[in-house]
Formats: structure tokens, C-alpha cells, sequence
């Protein structure tokens, strides 16, 4: 699936799981940074398909050459698994499956990709949201979603212009 609905599942299943910066930044390599190899394949299949073809949901165009590397495919697992061992629910192999997953299921849907990705895509941004917003409610006096949409405004601006210029007790956590 496109690289922004692997980023938004990475982020709900990091929120959920509750991740420390190391554990972000497996999630991220193995969930999201896994589609680099499209990259390398992009400009042989450019030439192929032609440049609107980047965006068809399967870059399989029957030239049998490889756009994916192996850790698109379970072999991958010999090279995740050993780099898991010692992690906290062995994270990389864990976001790496939820990223196979996710190709799966679009695979099997090609045909109805546009539906099931946009689906996909605003269920998981809303757990994220419903989330973000639990979480909030729990730590904050406040309630309702113009104070909570005020917060990740001030929390955005923080993780982007570092904690100093933001508001004091809204830097986030460490
Ligand atoms: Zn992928």
C-alpha cells in the first residue's frame, strides 16, 4: 500500500504499544523505511510503464523483474528475526509482519484497492485520533475537542521547534 498508510498503521500500533525512541525508530525501519527498495526499482519500471503508472496499486507489470526486495517476502525472516532477538515483543518482526500484512491484504484486493485502502486508511487515522484523545483526557483537566485539538497544535509545534518555544507542560513526553 502507499507509504503514508504504512506510516499511519506504524503510528497507531507505536501508540497503542506505547514505544520508547528506540523502539520508535524499529518500528519506523521496519514498518515504513521496509518500501525503500520501491526506489530502486522505480526508474526500470518508469521506463517500462511510463511515469502515471508509479501510482497503480501493484507495481507487478508481468516483466518478472523484481521491484521488491526479499524482505517484502516471509524469506525475509531469516534476516529479521535474528535482529528481533532482545527487543521488547520482538518489535522489528512485529512491524515487520503488520507491514507484510498490510501488503496482503492489498495483494488480494487489488481489484478494489482504491475502496479498501481509503477504508483502511480512515479507520486506522481514527484510532489514532480516538487514541490521542483518550490519552489526553485521561492526563489533562480539560475536556472536549477544541481544548484537545489546541494541545496537539502546541504539541506539534514543540516536537517541530523543540520543547523550548513551547508552552511549559505541553512538551510531551520524553
Ligand atoms: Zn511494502
Amino acid at each position: 500500500m502507499l507509504t503514508t498508510t504504512h506510516l499511519a498503521a506504524v503510528l497507531l500500533l507505536g501508540l497503542l504499544l506505547n514505544l520508547d525512541r528506540n523502539e520508535w525508530f524499529a518500528a519506523l525501519a521496519f514498518g515504513v523505511a521496509l518500501d525503500v527498495d520501491h526506489l530502486f526499482a522505480a526508474p526500470g519500471y518508469v521506463e517500462r510503464n511510463g511515469f502515471a503508472a508509479i501510482l497503480k496499486p501493484s507495481w507487478d507489470d508481468g516483466s518478472g523483474i523484481p521491484w521488491r526486495s526479499v524482505l517484502h517476502y516471509p524469506m525475509g525472516a531469516f534476516l529479521v528475526i535474528p535482529l528481533s532477538v532482545g527487543w521488547r515483543l520482538l518489535l522489528p518482526l512485529l512491524f515487520w509482519l503488520t507491514h507484510l500484512a498490510i501488503d496482503y491484504v492489498q495483494s488480494v484486493t487489488l481489484a478494489y484497492s482504491a475502496v479498501v485502502e481509503s477504508a483502511f486508511l480512515a479507520s486506522v487515522c481514527l484510532g489514532i485520533f480516538a487514541f490521542s484523545y483518550q490519552a489526553w483526557a485521561a492526563a489533562s483537566s480539560d475536556h472536549g475537542l477544541r481544548p484537545f485539538l489546541r494541545y496537539v497544535k502546541e504539541y506539534l509545534r514543540s516536537s517541530i521547534y523543540g520543547p523550548r518555544r513551547a508552552n511549559r507542560g505541553t512538551a510531551g513526553r520524553s
